[in-house]
């Protein structure tokens, strides 16, 4: 950690505690500042509220007390779960009170470069492999963000010796002011979290802050088949590394049937590529060019490629039953991710698709649904599920009581050769506190088969 004085002495407001406002509170009460905490939940059973005001630090619990922001504070930093239009946070904006996450303290106090990774999709994917990447070239990579540590814990351990690799979210990039990744990765865009950014320009708005803070020798790896992110890689001061599936690039990476090429030049061989699925070569793509750029020898970029074979509840191969294979999808909360996963096969498709109702409609999915044979719906919207797979032509469909008996009901109606997919389009909220316990309700009812 950089030797830092810039927190001494702040007077700051903590918004919200799990796991990010625990980690903020105790680095910044270790680097001298006034640190209050306010969190909804009560302070009795709140384990972490407990042991940071042993340590004499100010918990409030159980909501927001009025006049809070009466206190002088200088700073909040708000779990970036919590959305702007919450009345403390709408104040701190109306009084100019800067308001930050947690990522913004640690590209403040890291010693470590930070390779900083957002997209709708594809982040924990991208993210993934290059840290193998990075971890086979030996270049001591730390991984942060959503899938590992809390983005200023992992930099209070980093040294100059280290490079981060951070996963961020558009809710984190938007309480960002001095972030400046080395390199910085759009995966893609795609209208979701609508309900935290309201609009689609909001949404962009807020992840454009990855690129924001770059400078002239910082590089941007961009989706060059999206013409948002086209015009957005056009006002960014970085190197722009475009990729594409579309066409082959003199600059930047690309790939075709047989090869991905750097610069134009064949790179890759694509038969050595274990991960299946076309979004997927682009989550390669992107993750290689940041390996390249950062020093990784081809050997390692390729000893990663040939043997990754996925992320836990992002298109995970469950088990091949009765010539039958159940894939674990939980992860697709959103159409883009389900349209790719239903890409992926070329077999007859039972989908186990539903979950939180936010109002998203499923035509994107449409062009593909040609191989989805029968739904099983699950949750919220497993009436608009429905409506939606019989105007595709979809014979079968069937509702289900709960994923034991979706999982059931798919095994029953399936044949040989057929693929098993959970891959909701929603959010897993309405039934799940998270869509991991819904991949892993999934995994338990396959095994139980
Ligand atoms: P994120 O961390 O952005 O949510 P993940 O890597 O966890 O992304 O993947 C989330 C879902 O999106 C999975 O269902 C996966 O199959 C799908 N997906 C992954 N990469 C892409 C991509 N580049 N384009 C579209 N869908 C993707």
């Amino acid at each position: 950690m950089k030797d830092t004085k810039q927190f001494k002495d702040m007077k700051i407001l903590i918004l919200g505690l799990a796991k990010s406002g625990y980690a903020a509170t105790k680095l910044l009460h270790t680097l001298g500042a006034d640190v209050t905490v306010n969190d909804a939940s009560p302070y009795e059973g709140n384990a972490e509220a407990m042991e940071l005001r042993s340590e004499g630090i100010r918990v409030i619990c159980g909501g927001h007390p009025d006049g809070l922001l009466e206190e002088g504070y200088e700073l909040i930093v708000k779990n970036p779960g919590i959305p702007y239009s919450n009345p403390v946070v709408m104040e701190a904006v109306r009084k100019g009170i800067p308001v930050w996450t947690e990522v913004e303290i640690a590209s403040r106090i890291s010693e470590a470069p930070i390779i900083a990774i957002t997209g709708s999709n594809g982040k924990t994917t991208t993210t993934t492999i290059l840290y193998h990447m990075l971890n086979a070239a030996k270049k001591q990579p730390l991984i942060a963000g959503n899938i590992g540590t809390v983005s200023c814990a992992v930099a209070e351990k980093a040294t100059a010796g280290n490079v981060i690799v951070l996963e961020a979210s558009s809710f984190q990039l938007m309480g960002t002011d001095s972030f400046r990744p080395t390199i910085a990765i759009w995966t893609n865009v795609y209208d979701s979290h609508l309900d935290y950014h309201g609009t689609s320009a909001e949404y962009i708005k807020a992840k454009a802050q990855i690129s924001k803070n770059q400078h002239a020798d910082d590089y941007l790896i961009y989706n060059a088949d999206q013409e948002e992110l086209r015009a957005f890689a056009a006002q960014s001061s970085a190197i722009k590394v475009p990729f594409s599936l579309k066409e082959k690039l003199e600059i930047g990476i690309s790939a075709d049937e047989s090869e991905i090429y750097w610069n134009g030049e064949p790179y890759i061989n694509r038969k050595i590529i274990k991960l299946p699925g076309q979004h997927n070569l682009e989550n390669i793509m992107s993750a290689t060019a940041a390996a390249i750029l950062s020093g990784c020898d081809k050997d390692s970029i390729e000893s990663v490629l040939s043997s990754f074979a996925g992320v836990k509840h992002r298109m995970q191969f469950v088990k091949e039953l009765k010539d039958r294979k159940f894939y674990n999808d939980s992860k697709a909360t959103n159409t883009l991710a389900t349209k790719s996963a239903l890409a992926a096969f070329d077999t007859p498709i039972v989908l186990l698709a539903g979950g939180l109702d936010r109002g998203h409609t499923f035509e994107e999915l449409r062009p593909f649904m040609g191989n989805v044979k029968a739904v099983v719906t699950l949750g919220e919207t497993k009436n608009r599920f429905a409506e939606f797979a019989s105007s595709c032509g979809v014979q079968m469909i069937i509702h289900s009581k709960d994923m034991e008996d979706a999982v059931k009901q798919a095994d029953t109606i399936s044949q040989k050769g057929d693929t098993v997919l959970l891959s909701p389009s929603c959010a897993s909220w309405d039934e799940y506190q998270s869509f991991e316990i819904r991949g892993d309700a999934f995994i338990k009812a396959v095994m139980s088969l």
